[in-house]
């Protein structure tokens, strides 16, 4: 039977960043992940100041400078009538006053070689997890073969769709809206930084620039199919007229669904549940991969000295969620406001711009609200020694 410290389900921010900081305290640490890269584009990327200010911590800071990124300092909204600035990210405090939009498969590989730097971290791709032992991880490894590695302590950060948070009490929120994901071609020549396009009649589409191309988020009734290329390329014709005559090479449409829920019990003995296992984040203001990322710090600077005892008490895994969970609650409830306030109506046909142009009005009054989309409620610092 194989055994390690800490077994972690799942190789996206949040499992990641875990692996990498308590291998950093040197815990004996396996991240199981189901896929064979991090090649996915539905992931979504944005890195903001609270995620920035902890890769430096780590020293990472100037590698994921050179990673190939755009930095927003404004978020901006263009209805039928006006360009409104929503968010102005320059009034922030600290050194970091720009939201940077990494192709996460990016970000996730330069934490994944970070952490390999340390001979206790094994990262194994292409484990698929199939559930909680009560002591440890069943998996099914790339030739189909089925193991189980014991561990004093397995998380869950295998996302909203955790096969291991089964049975653990969970509250649905819900949303009104999936996302129709595709690829736009950019040219040099077209505007730069992200916006959001309201069009007459209900119509939402994201447009991240990812500087090669445009990765589009097309807003649509939940459990509606988004369309086939022919429909939403008229979409995008109708809502984001500079780009009509490029319809004809954008990418395929996936549909994502988009789930908001929280688990009233993020653990039970020998099992902890993370990021989106924890906690299904809309993709509303971008902030479900800090999140992640924040809970991972979190975790990590609670656990990793009885992890490096060998025995973790079911009281440590409580204090874990304890210090998350007023974080997570207050930026779910202002994704569900959102949702509730601007993209519902908006879906229904009863568009308003009034909240958008409030917040383009308030101008710098409106920097507690930005302060805390940018660091979180309550922003973690890495406290964990590097033991090598
Ligand atoms: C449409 C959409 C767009 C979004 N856009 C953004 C955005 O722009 N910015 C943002 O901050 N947030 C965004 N979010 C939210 C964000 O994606 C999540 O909050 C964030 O990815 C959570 O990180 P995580 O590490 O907890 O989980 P995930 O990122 O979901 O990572 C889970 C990992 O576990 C792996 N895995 C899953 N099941 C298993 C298994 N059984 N065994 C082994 N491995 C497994 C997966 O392959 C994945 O690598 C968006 C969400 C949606 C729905």
């Amino acid at each position: 039977m194989e055994k390690t410290t800490c077994a972690i389900a799942g190789g996206g921010p949040a499992g990641l960043m875990l692996g990498l900081l308590l291998a950093r305290a040197g815990v004996e640490v396996v991240v199981l992940e189901k896929h064979g890269d991090f090649l996915r584009d539905f992931r979504g990327d944005t890195v903001h100041p609270s995620t920035l200010e902890i890769l430096d911590e780590l020293g990472l800071g100037h590698r994921f400078a050179g990673l190939p990124q755009r930095r927003a300092e404004r978020m901006t909204a263009v209805t039928d009538q006006e360009e409104l600035l929503v968010a102005d990210l320059t009034r922030l405090r600290g050194r970091h006053r720009y939201i940077a939009f990494v192709p996460q498969w990016d970000f996730l590989d330069l934490l994944a070689d970070e952490a390999r730097r340390y001979p206790n971290f094994t990262l194994r791709m292409n484990c698929e997890v199939l559930g909680f032992t009560g002591s440890g991880l069943r998996y099914r490894d790339e030739q189909g073969e089925e193991h189980v590695l014991e561990a004093v302590l397995s998380v869950a950060a295998d996302g909203r769709r955790s096969v291991l948070r089964e049975g653990l009490p969970l509250r649905e929120f819900g949303a009104p809206m999936d996302v129709g994901w595709f690829r736009m071609p950019r040219l040099a020549s077209d505007r730069t930084g992200p916006f959001l396009r309201v069009g007459g009649g209900g119509r939402l589409m994201v447009a991240i620039d990812r500087d090669a191309y445009w990765q589009m988020g097309y807003v649509v009734p939940k459990d509606s199919p988004a369309g086939d290329r022919e429909a939403v390329g008229a979409a995008v014709a109708e809502l984001v007229p500079w780009m009509a005559g490029r319809v004809g090479e954008m990418g395929e449409v996936s549909t994502l669904r988009v789930q908001v829920n929280r688990l009233r019990r993020w653990y039970r003995p020998g099992l902890l549940c993370v990021g989106d296992a924890a906690h299904a984040m809309s993709p509303v203001l971008g902030v479900g991969i800090n999140l992640a990322v924040q809970d991972a710090v979190a975790a990590a600077n609670l656990l990793w000295e009885p992890l490096s005892r060998g025995r973790v008490a079911t009281a440590d895994l409580a204090a874990v969620q304890r210090r998350r969970t007023p974080a997570t609650v207050a930026i779910q409830s202002l994704q569900l406001l959102v949702q509730r306030r601007l993209i519902a109506p908006a879906l229904a046909g009863r568009f308003s711009a009034a909240p958008l142009r409030a917040m383009s009005r308030l101008g710098p009054l409106t920097r507690p609200v930005v302060t805390l989309l940018a660091h979180g409620v309550r922003p973690e610092h890495v406290r964990v020694p590097e033991r090598r």
